[in-house]
């Protein structure tokens, strides 16, 4: 992963892990005693790799610890985890941002494939099957007719979203239709995205953004950003959020920023998908969830 990012004149960053503010929405948050105050674990790198984009550096990857204060039992959440994010400038929209994760996660499967591609087989029988380019891209509204159309109902919590059950029906629909184990789903409603997800001009409700599902599982979210400080303030605050812990964050767009996108990606998830394993639990040393402090 690194040597594709490298190649393509990407700058690794390494960003602090305490913060001041929450990453994100606040939700899965973190708190830690910071000597006389309160200070979070980061969710995501978010905010930095933006800061990065409105500093200049316009390529950037970080590879690092990501804490989720979810309380989720599941086969496929950990509490800490390894992110693996990047942001890249000059997009013109989200596609941009599809169309170079697709051959970066290309470029890795045929690097695991000829270096370990023998000993995995060996040892967990599995073959490593590089993907083809491009990866098949659904829209949400599609996604939804195709759940509709296979009488799949999305819990009711989950209005406008996609549950992980959801997920495996529109896999399996597009490994029928495409042969492919792997699918963009796009376009998501701004109720279920965060506010700095760009939105289309011609339909403010739609998100230029995509999660992507590898053998039914997600594994990556990923849109365009908003850059145009007026408007972002204006999504902010659409979504209910004080802007005063989030001013810093806003601050890096007072000045102008290029145009940007990019993703984040649970490494342990793709673990799961390349190495075929029914558990998150497996793809770790040491599993940290919410009854999970030792060793
Ligand atoms: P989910 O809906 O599965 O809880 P999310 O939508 O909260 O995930 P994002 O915030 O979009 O996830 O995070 C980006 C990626 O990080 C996800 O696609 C996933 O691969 C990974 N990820 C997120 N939460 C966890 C977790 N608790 N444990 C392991 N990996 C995670």
């Amino acid at each position: 992963m690194r040597a594709y990012w490298l190649q393509h004149n990407f700058i690794e960053m390494h960003s602090p892990k305490l913060m001041s503010a929450p990453s994100e929405s606040g939700a899965e948050l973190f708190e830690v005693i910071y000597f006389d105050r309160k200070a979070y674990l980061a969710q995501s790198p978010q905010f930095y790799k933006q800061m990065a984009m409105a500093a200049g550096f316009e390529r950037v990857f970080e590879i690092g610890p990501v804490f989720r204060a979810d309380p989720s039992f599941t086969a496929r959440h950990m509490t800490e985890f390894t992110g693996v994010d990047m942001e890249m400038s000059w997009v013109e929209s989200h596609e941009d941002v599809m169309g170079f994760m697709e051959r970066w996660l290309q470029y890795t499967y045929q690097k695991v494939k000829e270096v370990h591609g023998d000993e995995i087989k060996a040892r967990l029988g599995v073959d490593i099957t590089v993907p083809e380019v491009p990866f098949p891209r659904v829209a949400m509204r599609q996604a939804q007719q195709v759940l509709k159309e296979k009488e799949y109902v999305v819990p009711p919590e989950k209005k406008g979203d996609i549950d992980p059950g959801g997920e495996r029906v529109i896999a399996q629909w597009v490994k029928e239709n495409y042969n492919h184990d792997f699918v963009f789903l796009t376009d998501w409603p701004i109720s279920v995205r965060p506010f700095y997800h760009m939105r289309y001009a011609d339909q403010p409700e739609i998100t230029k953004s995509f999660d992507l599902i590898a053998n039914g599982l997600e594994i990556t979210t990923g849109a365009q950003r908003e850059h145009r400080y007026d408007i972002l303030v204006k999504q902010a605050q659409e979504k209910g959020l004080a802007l005063e812990p989030i001013q810093d964050y806003l601050n890096y767009f007072r000045y102008g920023c290029p145009p940007h996108g990019g993703f984040g990606f649970g490494l342990s998830r793709f673990l799961m998908v390349l190495l075929n394993l029914g558990n998150i639990r497996d793809t770790v040393y040491l599993f940290r969830g919410p009854t999970r402090l030792t060793p």
